[in-house]
């Protein structure tokens, strides 16, 4: 089990993370408008521009997913249950925990899920 200052390490990372993210999350929406609201002077330009819009959108898209789970994470050690598997209520160990500050899962159950979810 993480100690309380360890929790509190963690947490600076997923704050600093948080932020970061939602830095990129509006980079990306600004290029995505950007892209959208140029003028295409030929078929080849749109083709380029919309692939460019795509590829920003699919960030965008997993970049809100981790925000999501930085936040479900923040949010856990503010309500104590931090660095807890979600699946068997194990503790995470702490060098996993390190490595993916916002992994719900531990080690084995991770395993088993990506099994399941493959
Ligand atoms: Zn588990």
């Amino acid at each position: 089990m993480a100690s309380a200052k360890q929790i509190e390490e963690l947490r600076q990372i997923l704050e600093i993370r948080k932020v970061q993210i939602q830095s990129n999350i509006e980079d990306s929406k600004n290029n995505i408008a950007q892209l959208q609201n140029m003028d295409c002077k030929d078929d080849l330009d749109f083709a380029e521009s919309s692939s460019d819009s795509f590829t920003s959108e699919i960030i965008a898209v997993q970049q809100s997913n981790e925000l999501k789970e930085i936040q479900s994470a923040i949010k856990s050690i503010e309500d104590k249950s931090y660095g807890t598997c979600e699946m068997c209520d194990e503790s995470i160990a702490l060098g996993r925990l390190k490595a993916k500050p916002f992994a719900k899962y531990c080690t084995t159950c991770r395993e088993i899920y990506e099994e399941e979810n493959k």
